[in-house]
């Protein structure tokens, strides 16, 4: 490995030990930075490495709210707002009882490379907070929002940071954090994104991770002459990222077997089609239920408590799209061996080190996250551009859109694999695309 790569890693690790997943991440980004750093003295000389891997700024504070029963609660809210040399901060908020601050690091750190990659100026940022939103009445999670909105909203802006959904947080809380920026900056800018179509949202918005994540697998797969029709698919998580991938991969001709949530994962042979998944919408995003109770209502289905899809059924495809180290070593051997060849990443960081390593080791085309699932933000991008110029599209043209940045993504990564002598490798080629960008820019703009 290159030896200023080997130094900031080590000062990393001696200054956050504690922050696991951000040094995870680190470590994958910068090891593939040092085959640019053989070639390329000036980002060392800029120091380039050492200000890219430090937040901007941190802001962490005090969420207080009161529950249904009359009780305060207090949480931890924060913004990382990482790298704003190309755009304003740009990421989304998420709400579940692991997060912290190594957590939102690890997400803001990756979402500088992934906005890059999409084109688009777009910064890199990531929020969010401990609160869990699961079986919280609406009301409460209203007053959460509320106070959460009370202190980012003086940190944030169109031009500034613009917040948008991760895990727990859908148009319900988009929705409450907007209106609660509305009320007190006096303001219509439309700040966050993923925002309701009445109130300034974009057509397909919803749908783009997903769908995005899907072209993605597309793409690598015509590299190989093949495509999704024909193949059995995995597919991890059941929440906005799953659920979109579903009915994307079905439309190109793919069954998809599997969905899956905190408590087990389904397996249905008979693959999950419209029908299924309109009723895995209902429970999901309005009933708030559990992933268990397809397999009461469809009885082809079988339910696997505190099972991941990984091993459970032969597939030749999969989309991890839940949550960071879901696939493990012994998950991606599993994939491996019943004839997985393409692994497109829904969620941030869902492979493992050890599992990334038996991918690239059995030439499975492996997407990762940062642009597989980049279509989620390209398409905040494009609704923060229809909020700019008060104008909407139709969502053909969001879709179109959409496609076509997923195209160039994948173009850019699998050029840049190429040009640094690791033709096929994903993500050494995102990692290099997506740094030369903004390490560009930061010289550009001086210390
Ligand atoms: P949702 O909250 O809509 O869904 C998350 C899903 O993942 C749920 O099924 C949830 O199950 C499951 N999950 C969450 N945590 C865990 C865990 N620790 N173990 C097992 N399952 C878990 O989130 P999204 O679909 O929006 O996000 C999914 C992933 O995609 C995340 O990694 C996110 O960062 C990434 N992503 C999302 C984008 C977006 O546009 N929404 C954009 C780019 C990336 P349960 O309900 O039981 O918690």
């Amino acid at each position: 490995m290159n030896s200023y790569v080997v130094r900031v890693l080590n000062q990393l690790h001696e200054t956050y030990p504690w922050e696991k997943e951000f040094l995870q991440a680190a470590k994958e980004v910068l090891e593939s930075l040092s085959l640019l750093m053989d070639k390329e003295s000036k980002y060392e000389k800029n120091a380039i490495l050492e200000r890219i891997t430090e937040p901007e700024r941190t802001i962490c504070f005090r969420v207080p709210w009161v529950d249904d029963k009359g009780k305060i609660q207090v949480n931890r809210g924060y913004r990382v707002q990482f790298n704003s040399a190309i755009g304003p901060y740009k990421g989304g908020i998420r709400l579940h009882p692991s997060v912290n601050l190594g957590i939102l690091k690890f997400l803001g750190f990756e979402q500088i490379f992934k906005n890059s990659l999409t084109g688009l100026p777009m910064g890199g940022g990531k929020g969010g907070s401990n609160f869990d939103p699961k079986g919280k009445s609406d009301n409460e999670v209203m007053s959460f929002c509320r106070s959460f909105m009370t202190e980012l909203f003086r940190h944030i802006g169109a031009d500034t940071d613009v917040p948008a959904g991760d895990i727990g947080v859908g148009g319900r809380e988009i929705g409450y954090l907007e209106g609660q920026y509305k009320r007190l900056a006096n303001s219509n800018e439309c700040v966050l994104t993923g925002k309701a179509l009445n109130w300034g949202g974009s057509l397909i918005r919803p749908e783009a991770t997903g769908y995005g994540a899907t072209y993605f697998a597309d793409e690598m797969l015509k590299t190989k002459g093949k495509s999704l029709k024909g193949m059995t698919v995995l597919v991890s998580g059941s929440g906005n990222v799953a659920q979109y991938t579903v009915e994307k991969v079905s439309h190109l001709g793919g069954k998809v077997v599997s969905l899956s949530d905190s408590s087990g994962t389904i397996i249905d042979k008979d693959g999950i089609d419209e029908e299924k998944l309109q009723y895995v919408m209902e429970l999901k995003n309005i009933k708030r239920g559990r992933i268990s109770e397809y397999a009461k209502k469809f009885k082809a289905a079988k339910f696997s408590e505190g099972k991941r899809p990984w091993g459970l059924v032969s597939a030749q495809a999969a989309f991890p799209s839940a949550t960071q180290n879901e696939v493990s070593g012994e998950d991606a051997k599993a994939l491996v061996k019943n004839g997985c060849i393409c692994v497109s990443e829904g969620a941030n960081m869902p492979s493992t080190p050890e599992a990334i390593e038996v991918f690239l080791k059995n030439k499975v085309m492996y997407g990762p996250g940062k642009a597989a699932n980049a279509g989620g933000v390209a398409t905040s991008g494009l609704e923060m551009s229809q909020n700019s110029m008060r104008l909407r599209w139709e969502a053909k043209e969001v879709d179109e859109r959409l496609h076509q940045i997923m195209i160039n993504i994948h173009k850019a990564a699998y050029e840049a694999a190429e040009m640094y002598g690791t033709p096929g490798n994903y993500v050494n080629g995102a990692n290099i695309a997506g740094f030369k960008k903004v390490a560009d820019s930061m010289i550009d703009l001086g210390v």
